[in-house]
């Protein structure tokens, strides 16, 4: 096997937080076994999420000292406009504090009450803001994103069957646009093949219907193109997203994951009516138009990330040292989803922990326990993730309940995913003692942030 080293070298180092088994035992019960909850200060390893945890490059740290603060045309706006020009394709942009107010001004611009909003699997703060719109989020992703053990090369793809279907019953005028997700994050970082991507723009454009990506991992996505597609090989990360990008109207962005910055996002779109509309919102929820929210420095290291992360040598890295992760795993016997994706080894919490229901709360109490077991901070993507139904009021029940193990880009070496790998192991041979968690508290919206938990069996 071919040994791939970092395509980077150290020039800062931040020390690490040890702590006694015991004392992590106290930090989890004082975090209500919510893994949100815990202060970093009590993490040794901090894979809880790749969102705002990137290390940034000297440039990017050189970039930003050239911050130019004005309230209106900074020229670091322009930039980074250049760069999402240059590198997207996309011409008109709107800086967000973070993906999320992208998505914010995207929805409430597009959406009408009762209107349906189709998308390969739904992320929480994207449907939110759909439901928040009115809109009814409607899953067309392939089946076999629903099934941990399924190898389907690109398990992001659109059932382009269903999507039709969905037209057809409710009528395209019901449909504001199609949500398109590359890399798809709640299936395990699963991209979406450049066939998949064409098929479904012409199916949209065949109805009227506009596609806005959630381009948050759209690196991530042309790597994996590169590597599986046929066609592909000889095609840089560059040219590959740029063409990925070419089957839509625009994207929202979250520039804490690809874009290599810890704070920051936008709004891309080609359509000069959407982009104008979008500058009044703008205005009321983030910001002047030209800084969305953002310090200039922020904007220009956003610019240099952009152009950082398709160069082929740092994406690959990226993308093999997660599956790095993957192996190691894989050698233990521990259950995870296959393939691994992008950003993330997805733990299968059902698989890890068969005595636990979903009502017992399996992926909760597996990141919980791992904490426990050695430092390193996961994430919950299960029932609790899911939420409640608004109409029912009853849990969500997903197929998939796992763990997310997120690698933040150029932090840790592969040295510390084996310490990762060891520790699951140790976990996985005495799995049964791991007891199920119950709702202490629970809040109304986006739920697996703050809720409390507590031991079904005591202690
Ligand atoms: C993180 C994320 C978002 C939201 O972006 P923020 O910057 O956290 O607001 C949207 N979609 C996906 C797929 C994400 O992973």
């Amino acid at each position: 096997m071919d040994i791939q080293a970092e395509p980077y070298r150290i020039k800062m180092v931040e020390k690490l937080p040890m702590l006694s088994r015991r004392e992590r035992e106290e930090a989890i019960e004082r975090a209500g076994y919510n893994t949100f909850l815990l202060r970093s200060d009590d993490v040794y390893i901090d894979l809880l999420t790749d969102s705002g945890t990137s290390a940034m490059s000297d440039e990017q740290w050189a970039a930003m000292m050239l911050g130019d603060e004005a309230y209106s045309g900074s020229r670091n706006f322009f930039n980074l406009e250049k760069a999402v020009r240059d590198i997207y394709g996309f011409e008109y942009v709107t800086p967000t504090h973070q993906g999320r107010g992208a998505e914010h001004i995207l929805s409430s611009l597009l959406i009408e009450p009762g209107d349906y909003v189709p998308g390969n699997m739904y992320f929480t703060t994207t449907r939110a803001h759909q439901e928040r719109a009115g809109g009814n989020f409607v899953d067309v992703i392939i089946d076999e994103a629903h099934d941990p053990a399924s190898d389907h090369p690109f398990k992001g793809n659109v059932d382009l069957a269903k999507l039709e279907m969905l037209i057809k019953n409710v009528g395209p005028e019901r449909i504001p646009y199609l949500s398109l997700a590359v890399t798809v994050n709640m299936a395990g970082g699963q991209p979406v093949s450049m066939k998949n991507l064409r098929q479904t723009r012409e199916l949209c454009s065949q109805y009227g219907v506009p596609v806005y990506f959630d381009a948050t991992r759209c690196a991530e996505n042309a790597y994996f193109i590169q590597e599986r597609e046929e066609g592909y090989q000889d095609h840089s990360v560059a040219d590959i997203l740029k063409e990925m990008m070419s089957y839509g109207d625009g994207c929202t962005m979250s520039g804490k994951k690809d874009c290599l910055v810890n704070i920051g996002g936008f709004l891309a779109t080609d359509s000069a009516e959407v982009y104008e509309a979008a500058t009044e919102i703008v205005t009321l929820f983030e910001g002047f138009p030209t800084y969305g929210g953002l310090a200039g420095r922020d904007m220009e290291a956003m610019a240099v990330g952009i152009r950082e992360m398709v160069e082929d040598d740092y994406i690959s890295h990226r993308v093999q040292q997660v599956r790095h992760l993957g192996i190691r795993l894989e050698e233990a016997s521990i259950p995870f989803v296959q393939p691994v994706g992008g950003h993330a080894v997805f733990l299968d919490a059902r698989r890890f922990l068969p005595h636990l229901s979903q009502d017992e709360l399996p992926a909760q109490s597996l990141a919980a326990a791992l904490y426990v077991e050695s430092g390193v901070r996961t994430m919950e993507r299960g029932v609790v993730s899911a939420g409640r139904d608004p109409d029912s009021g009853e849990h969500r029940y997903p197929r998939l309940e796992l763990v997310r193990v997120t690698i933040p880009r150029r932090v840790y070496t592969s040295q510390h995913l084996d310490v990762v790998a060891n520790a699951a192991e140790n976990l996985y041979r005495k799995r049964e003692n791991i007891s199920g968690l119950k709702f202490v508290y629970e809040p109304s919206v986006l739920r697996f942030f703050t809720a409390r938990f507590e031991p079904i069996s005591g202690k």
